[in-house]
């Protein structure tokens, strides 16, 4: 289905869709669905109403060693990482073009458990799921080695090769698209994989396993875990997982980081929490166009947003007039049902998202001025909606502006000189991304030199949303960078061979 026919399509027309849905909620081991080891299951709850959607199996330690010990098997006994590059790529194109045929179908399961607008899951995360797969696939015959200089009687020749079980703990977020940014490069380059999707969104994870198989990725290839953190502490503890890939929280981060101390030191890559400013300089040519972006960088997706820009940093002469633009662009949002298509903020999560967002704006009453927004809405429905809100923050210090939120909440901040907006924006515990805009080239580029961030925008935010930048972050933001050829880094080894000549 393509961006026209999403749009053709109404509210009734996906709620029609939705009764005839059939949901999977079994765990994909060694090619096949099935329950959890224990019979243990948790109820998969729609934030958009409330309403269970599915009853998910909760897998533990059993269902950790069986789809570790059969992606070891498929592994070692070559059935993917052995066929030519091209063959994989083949395979792997297959599975993106099933992932478009069925867009519509994974688009609506994202909608549905995760509260992302309808009009987002068929445009954004499903088709760039697709896209990621699609694009690793394309890549990884085209990837080639070294040969290194060397003394005269040795050939050297640098290599990459598979590094074994991936496991790959994912958010709720975008939950298709970052599990596709771990598993598309580490199946492109050979691993066996195994996906441990959030607690809060499974379904899209689960469906595609059965794509995978369909596609020809062998039993023991693909395999996912859902269930609560403590599966994915059981990979990060695991001693036969090779590479946790991680995406989610930076206090879940750090412990995964002692995981891999405790067991077997397997690599750990971390993508994790930001708080990104977002900096208008008094010379900014367009600020009605500054002022839309700055409104989608934070509430898009209900600001559920690793790079939100959640610190909107300035100055303090075009200030009033900036945040006049500001709050008409924040109008758009007006949270709606995300499986109407017009709906461009949905539901947050969960209750418990709901919740720490709320308590967040509470204190924010405290230490800041609320300019609009701050409110629970369509309480009757059931689902967990809340208001665009916006905060005029008077010290860069208030926890508002410090923590990350993970929701639609915006704090400004005044500055006076380009240092101080310097300053502050570098003053946190994160370095994902950050924005500068200016009409002066030169001072964009001093600008964007000084922040500590894996990703600045300059005179946009949030752009370049392809396949070829590295994305991750500076700080406590992560290390490693998904997308990108870089990706392939995270997933291989580096082999030195040296062959004597005479
Ligand atoms: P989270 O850290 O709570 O959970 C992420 C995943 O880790 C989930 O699958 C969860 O079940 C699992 N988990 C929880 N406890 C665990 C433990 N002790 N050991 C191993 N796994 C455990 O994060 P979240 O609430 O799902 O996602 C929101 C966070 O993700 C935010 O901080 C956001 O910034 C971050 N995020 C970062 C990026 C990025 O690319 N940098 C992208 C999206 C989201």
């Amino acid at each position: 289905m393509d961006i026209m026919e999403a749009k053709s399509k109404d509210l009734n027309d996906w709620l029609q869709r939705r009764a005839t849905l059939r949901i999977e909620g079994r765990a994909f081991i060694d090619g096949a669905y099935r329950d959890a080891a224990s019979g243990k299951r948790f109820d998969c709850i729609s934030p958009i109403d409330g309403a269970s959607l599915a009853q998910i199996a909760e897998c533990g330690e059993a269902d950790v060693n069986a789809a570790v010990a059969c992606a070891r098997r498929a592994f070692d006994r070559g059935v993917w990482r052995g066929l030519n590059p091209r063959q994989r790529k083949a395979v792997m194109l297959r599975w993106g073009a099933l992932m478009r045929a069925h867009q519509d179908e994974l688009a609506l399961l994202e909608t549905l458990d995760a509260g992302k607008p309808i009009a987002d899951t068929t445009t954004v995360d499903v088709p760039g799921a697709a896209y990621c797969v699609e694009w690793f696939a394309e890549a990884i015959d085209k990837a080639g080695g070294e040969v290194a200089a060397a003394d005269h009687h040795l050939v050297g020749l640098v290599t990459r090769e598979a590094i074994g079980i991936v496991a790959a703990v994912v958010p709720w977020n975008f939950p298709l698209l970052m599990a596709a940014w771990k598993f598309a490069p580490a199946l492109a380059a050979g691993n066996s994989v195994v996906l441990k999707p959030s607690e809060k969104s499974p379904l899209t994870a689960i469906r595609i396993a059965q794509l995978a198989l369909e596609s020809g990725i062998p039993a023991g290839v693909f395999n996912v875990l859902p269930g609560a953190g403590e599966a994915g502490k059981l990979l990060a503890l695991h001693h036969d997982v090779d590479c946790l890939a991680f995406t989610g929280s930076t206090n879940v981060g750090k412990q995964i980081m002692q995981y891999a101390g405790q067991s077997n030191l397997k690599r750990v890559w971390l993508e994790l929490g930001g708080k990104s400013p977002n900096i208008v300089l008094a010379d900014c040519a367009d600020l009605g166009r500054a002022a839309q972006a700055a409104a989608s960088a934070i509430f898009y997706n209900m600001g559920e947003m690793c790079t939100a820009g959640s610190r909107l940093l300035v100055h303090r002469d075009i200030k009033d007039a900036f945040l006049d633009k500001l709050l008409v662009a924040a109008r758009k949002y007006s949270p709606g049902n995300p499986l109407d298509p017009t709906t461009s903020m949905g539901a947050i999560v969960d209750q418990a998202q709901m919740e720490r967002v709320l308590g967040y704006i509470d204190a924010g009453r405290d230490e800041a001025r609320l300019l609009t927004g701050g409110a629970r809405v369509k309480r009757e429905s059931g689902g967990f909606y809340i208001e665009p809100t916006i905060f005029d923050v008077p010290d860069a210090q208030a926890r508002i502006a410090r923590e990350e939120i993970f929701g639609p909440v915006l704090s400004v901040i005044t500055f006076d000189t380009i240092d101080e907006a310097i300053r502050i924006a570098n003053d946190s515990e994160y370095g994902l991304a950050a924005a500068v805009w200016t009409s002066n080239l030169t001072t964009a580029h001093e600008v964007s030199r000084a922040l500590r961030a894996g990703t600045v925008w300059v005179n946009c935010y949030d752009e370049g949303g392809d396949m070829n930048f590295p994305f991750g972050g500076y700080k406590q933001s992560g290390n490693g960078r998904d997308k990108s050829l870089h990706a392939l880094e995270k997933y291989t080894e580096l082999k030195s061979t040296l062959i004597r000549l005479r």
